[in-house]
């Protein structure tokens, strides 16, 4: 069992993000901000996968102002994402948004920081600090490491902040490299009490990326670091949101829909497991409900090496056994071993 930090809570619109609340699931529309109708398709699709806040780039003052029209076709929170420009921030709080995230490494110097805090504390809305290793501040001390630069960076954006008696936090700390990453936030995680954003930035196409991701990602959430996680793929964002979900589900912190198990087959299978794992895995696809199905190979280690299955099959020649929970219910004809195992889904 996993021990979470137990980091301060922030409300990103209806949603709780630290305390006691779950790891929650964030992604980042690619749409051209300016065109309305794209961004809210694609942030409704996010959505119905499970994407529970969405980031959005605002890159300049007409995309500021469009997020009103967004936030209005938007069911989950939005958080304006600012560079450079400190206007964009106060304008995307005009706006209505539920966050903004503001890089210390180019939103200027600390007045402009100072006015973007306190058109948040005017509409109680909080401020995401997110630093990239990427584009760390000027004044980084090219003496230290990386991780350093990166912590250094969101210390004394925090201090700025909490100065300004503003404690509604969040902070990011990102790189493409998953010891830095892991490194900078530990390090945060034990200096500060806000709740941490997770990502590997740029993590690459979605083989890959994912990978990466899961690793980096999969070692801080063990430790019980980590509030919030975007996995950050190249392509649609809608493809990040299964992996956020996978990663999280391995790790036993969240439950959603199906899991699907099933053995790489070895000499004692009788079928294809893989095409029969994949038309089952089709079939789940369209589900809701949390069950966990396995699809085995054969039937002498089969249920038993999937106990912890709600159902599954065991297949073998010419024919398969349906188990539940590791024991035998049924055994039937391999042309109707996917329909039988549906069934038996259908009934958990
Ligand atoms: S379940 Fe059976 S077929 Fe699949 S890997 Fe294990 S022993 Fe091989």
């Amino acid at each position: 069992m996993i021990e979470r930090r137990l980091a301060r809570s922030i409300q990103v619109g209806g949603v709780t993000v630290g305390g006691t609340a779950p790891v929650i699931v964030q992604s980042m529309t690619n749409t051209d901000t300016r065109n309305t109708s794209a961004t809210v398709d694609q942030i409704a699709r996010l959505a119905s996968l499970g994407c529970e806040i969405v980031r959005i780039a605002v890159p300049d003052m007409q995309a500021a102002q469009t997020l009103a029209e967004i936030k209005k076709g938007s069911s989950i929170p939005i958080i304006a994402d600012i560079h450079f420009d400190y206007r964009l921030a106060l304008a995307a709080m005009e706006s209505g948004v539920d966050q903004v995230r503001i890089n210390p490494g180019n939103i200027g110097d600390d007045d402009r920081v100072r006015a973007v805090v306190n058109a948040a504390k005017d509409r109680n809305i909080p401020i995401r600090i997110g630093v990239n290793a990427g584009s760390l501040p000027k004044d980084a001390d090219a003496g230290k490491s990386q991780s350093e630069q990166m912590v250094d960076a969101v210390l004394k954006e925090v201090r700025l902040l909490e100065a300004a008696g503003f404690e509604d936090i969040e902070i990011s700390c990102k790189s493409f490299d998953v010891p830095t990453t892991v490194e900078a936030n530990r390090k945060i995680s034990q200096v500060v009490q806000y709740p941490l954003h997770l990502g590997i930035t740029e993590a690459g196409l979605p083989s890959s990326g994912s990978v990466r991701t899961a690793v980096g990602l999969g070692i801080l959430l063990y430790e019980g670091i980590g509030d919030s996680l975007r996995v950050s793929l190249s392509g649609d964002p809608a493809v990040e949101i299964p992996v956020a979900y996978d990663i999280l589900k391995s790790l036993n912190l969240r439950q959603r829909g199906p899991t699907l198990v099933s053995c790489p087959s070895c000499g004692r299978a009788d079928v294809d497991v893989a095409a029969l794992a994949l038309a089952v895995n089709d079939r789940l696809s369209k589900m809701t409900k949390v069950v966990t199905v396995a699809v085995m190979g054969c039937e002498v280690n089969g249920p038993g090496e999937a106990r912890h299955a709600d159902v599954g099959v065991a297949c073998g020649k010419g024919r398969g056994a349906i188990f539940c929970k590791g024991e035998i219910v049924r055994t039937v004809q391999e042309k109707d071993l996917l329909e039988a195992l549906m069934e038996e889904v259908q009934k958990v």
